[in-house]
């Protein structure tokens, strides 16, 4: 998979992939991630990449003119998937919808600054529009260094034990259930007996009862189709 990033400030997407599981992906060579500046894409010697809303209002607003070229260029070379515009009115991000975005081989982000894009890139260029959350970030870097984490750890390979993210919480609709390492006790703090039992039958049937349960209790909204 191959996912191209376009951002006025690509420092803040440099470390989220220098690190554990994400640098890991790409040193297998799983995943590709290229951040492009959108200044190299802007042509007056000011390197304006946003101007003042027609109608007025406070807040500047991002050219039409540098993401066109920049996406025009990306395309030219190779056809995306999808070309999402990361937003806070966009589709809320879910664990399906990013199941889906993991089977994709190219993905193209835009991050946003300021009050947004010019309308006009959303309607002639995105195909998909991504919010993390209803409340309002000063940039969609760290939105896209979100979804990025959450699509990357579930290509094949990335993660150790192949089977992990699909005991992950919202798969199956369902919260993950607790889980526990040793010491068996602490401060006298007892480990569930049923996990040291070796009885692996049965610790699946409490793994599956205790999601349930933490479901029920902190997510019905999940159990509502039942
Ligand atoms: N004026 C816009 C907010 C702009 S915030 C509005 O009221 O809807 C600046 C940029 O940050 C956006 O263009 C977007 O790319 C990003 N952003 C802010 N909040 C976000 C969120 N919840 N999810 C995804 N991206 C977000």
């Amino acid at each position: 998979m191959r996912i191209d990033i376009i951002t006025v400030v690509p420092d803040i997407l440099t470390s989220p992939f220098e690190v554990s599981i994400l640098k890991r992906a790409i040193d297998k060579g799983l995943v590709e991630i290229h951040l492009h500046n959108l200044r190299d894409y802007v042509t007056d010697n000011y390197r304006h990449i946003d101007d003042y809303q027609f109608g007025g209002g406070a807040g500047m607003v991002m050219m039409i003119e540098p993401i066109d070229k920049c996406i025009t260029h990306l395309k030219s070379e190779r056809e995306y998937d999808e070309i999402i515009y990361m937003s806070p009115d966009g589709e809320r991000l879910n664990q399906k919808m990013v199941n889906t975005l993991s089977l994709k081989e190219n993905i193209l982000i835009l991050c946003g600054h300021y009050k947004g894009v010019d309308q006009r890139v959303r309607d002639h260029f995105i195909t998909r529009e991504i919010s993390i959350g209803d409340y309002v970030l000063s940039g969609g870097e760290l939105a896209a260094a979100v979804v990025c984490d959450a699509i990357i750890r579930l290509i094949p390979g990335v993660l150790g034990n192949e089977t992990s993210a699909l005991t992950d919480s919202f798969q199956d609709d369902l919260l993950a259930p607790p889980v526990y390492t040793r010491p068996a006790e602490y401060k006298g703090w007892k480990v569930p007996e049923i996990l040291t039992s070796g009885n692996f039958p049965k610790i699946e049937d409490w793994r599956e009862e205790q999601s349930y349960l933490r479901t029920k209790k902190l997510r019905p909204d999940l159990l509502k189709n039942e």
